[in-house]
């Protein structure tokens, strides 16, 4: 480890030089309040930035043992100092120091969910932020007094506001992991009462616009109130008691008027996956671990999924069992979505009138009678989803406005009116008897056979030209190789650094692939290497920090893979 004034030293010597010259200082430095590692040094000041890490010890550090005594405080915590990081960059760095990226200092940025990351590490030793840096240059050659302001002035100022636990709102930092903890405990618990969902009362569920996450501010603002025959109570380990809607497994629907907020009930169950900031409106929403939003899709392509349960008897006899297409149509693509979220193992659908196939939701009596069952590829998602529970034990909570068809088959029944929430089956029940559905029930005596696709090796090589090459281009799409990767349809994907994390996935799992394994089998392995070793295991650069990875859930994995225009299974 070199001394922080030899730091100084190279650079007053490469001063004015060409910029390959930053080079000498990679390396590890000690500045004695924290330790420098300049990991990466860029090329170029267009190219993308240097890496380095600042390690600060935990003596000096001073974070209370108990904050990260378990790993959701850890991945809290880790959370929380990533955020102070970020602010703390955005009031101390001066930013413009010459041309490209020089004088810019970055930090994964995070969103409204809590997810674990590899920008900070936090233990009994050491806090540690992995983050990057825009050397300074004029033209292309090496600015060293800007570079030095970095180093010794902004970086210093930086860790002394964000990762030293004297200088941070202790209440705060307390909340964020007693929150996040609260949110898997909850998680567990409903589990434990054959709930799917749980939304406690004065949530905020509605967002800001579509394309902010925020909560919605101002007086039109209805809190979230559990009709009182759904309401349950948890003792929570931090907060105390809670009391709101418990969803139970089994048949749920929301149905009420249009604009009357059943979809944004629905998609605040569908982020309760993840874990919420506090204030975030939803920090006491959860969903059970195993919940897929599932929607239609037409245009995706298929590989060997059998849809058969659904789908059957198409044109020109063509296969559903084991059922291939570069361009699917809304219907066979919301059946595809379906059976790859089974096989995987999810034990929760949600679906939403909004984005589904109308005609793979409904068939009603008076198109029964017209149009033959031999006649219809389409066995409707009414006609399965009580075979789905009664043979999978798989749940499904659906927004239906359109169709009372589903009284039929529900077990609970809430209705949104101005934005509030009331439990309706013993209505909706009567109404069902009353207008009697004569409608013929297509479904058969059973769900159908699952997929169980095992993945070939062939199309997962990344390769252009002639380095591999696997990028995130945004939240919603993979540079593979070649290829790009649409994602824009899978909507439980919430972060840019969980794409990242998923295009290296798809390579670093295509190592497991043997022609034996099923895709979920070789999802549960990564996933299990990525548990033991962390996030960083993902990494294709060695000796130096990963850069930003999110961790992904199997769902998501499986969406990349099977989305990937190449992928291939047996
Ligand atoms: P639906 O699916 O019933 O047609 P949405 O859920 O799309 O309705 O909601 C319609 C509008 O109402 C959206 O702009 C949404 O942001 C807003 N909204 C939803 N829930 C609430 C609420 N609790 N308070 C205030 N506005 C809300
Ligand atoms: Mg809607």
């Amino acid at each position: 480890m070199y001394s922080r004034d030899y730091l100084g030293k190279t650079l007053k010597r490469i001063d004015g030089k060409g910029y390959k010259a930053y080079k000498d200082i990679q390396g590890s430095y000690d500045f004695k309040d924290f330790h420098l590692y300049m990991d990466y040094v860029q090329g170029d000041p267009f190219a993308s930035p240097s890496r380095l890490r600042v390690r600060i010890t935990q003596k000096r550090a001073g974070f209370p043992q108990e904050l990260y005594s378990n790993k959701v405080r850890q991945v809290a915590l880790e959370d929380y100092l990533t955020r102070e990081f970020s602010s703390a960059i955005k009031k101390v760095i001066k930013r413009n120091r010459g041309t490209g990226k020089s004088g810019l200092i970055f930090i994964d940025s995070c969103g409204q969910e809590i997810l674990e990351r590899t920008s900070m590490v936090v233990n009994s030793s050491f806090v540690e932020a992995r983050i990057s840096m825009g050397l300074p240059a004029r033209g292309r050659s090496v600015l060293a007094k800007e570079a030095a302001d970095m180093f010794f002035k902004e970086l210093p100022e930086i860790i002394r506001l964000s990762l030293l636990y004297n200088n941070l709102d202790k209440s705060d930092v307390k909340a964020h992991v007693e929150t996040s903890e609260d949110q898997d405990f909850l998680r567990k618990e409903i589990e434990k009462l054959n709930l799917v969902s749980f939304i406690a009362n004065n949530s905020l569920l509605p967002r800001r616009s579509g394309v902010s996450d925020l909560p919605m501010e101002g007086e039109r603002v209805v809190d979230f109130s559990s009709p009182g025959e759904m309401e349950v109570e948890f003792n929570l380990p931090n907060a105390g008691n809670i009391k709101g809607m418990g969803i139970p497994a089994g048949i749920t629907l929301i149905v009420g008027g249009g604009y009357h907020g059943k979809s944004t009930l629905l998609r605040a169950i569908e982020r309760g996956v993840y874990n919420h900031i506090p204030e975030d409106g939803r920090e006491y929403v959860v969903t059970v671990e195993d919940t897929v939003k599932i929607r239609a899709e037409d245009g995706r392509r298929v590989e060997k999924v059998n849809i058969s349960p659904f789908i059957n008897n198409l044109p020109f006899g063509k296969d559903t069992v084991e059922f291939s297409t570069e361009e699917a149509s809304g219907s066979t693509s919301q059946a595809a979505n379906i059976m790859e979220a089974l096989e995987v193992g999810t034990g929760v659908l949600l679906l939403d009138e909004d984005t589904s196939a109308t005609n793979f939701m409904i068939r009603d009596v008076r198109m029964q009678a017209l149009v033959a069952k031999d006649k219809e590829p389409i066995t409707p998602f009414i006609d399965k989803v009580m075979l789905l529970k009664k043979d999978l034990d798989v749940s499904a909570i659906m927004v239906l406005g359109g169709s009372g068809d589903y009284f039929d088959v529900a077990d609970k029944i809430i209705m949104m009116d101005e934005y509030r929430a009331q439990e309706v089956t013993r209505e909706a029940k009567n109404i069902a008897s009353e207008y009697h559905n004569k409608r013929v029930e297509e479904g058969g005596e059973e769900f159908g056979a699952l997929s169980s696709r095992t993945p070939l090796q062939k199309g997962l090589d990344p390769i252009k030209g002639r380095k591999t090459k696997i990028s995130a281009k945004g939240l919603h799409s993979i540079e593979f190789g070649r290829q790009r990767i649409d994602l824009s349809l899978v909507e439980q994907l919430v972060d840019v650094s969980q794409t990242q994390a998923i295009g290296d996935i798809l390579y670093f799992g295509s190592h497991f692939i043997d022609g034996k394994k099923t895709l979920r089998e070789i999802i549960q392995l990564v996933l299990e290497q990525i548990e033991e070793k962390g996030l960083d295991v993902l990494s294709p650069f060695k000796g130096q920090h990963p850069g930003e990875y999110a961790l992904p859930r199997k769902y998501e994995i499986a969406a990349a893979f099977n989305r990937l225009r190449s992928f291939h299974v047996k």
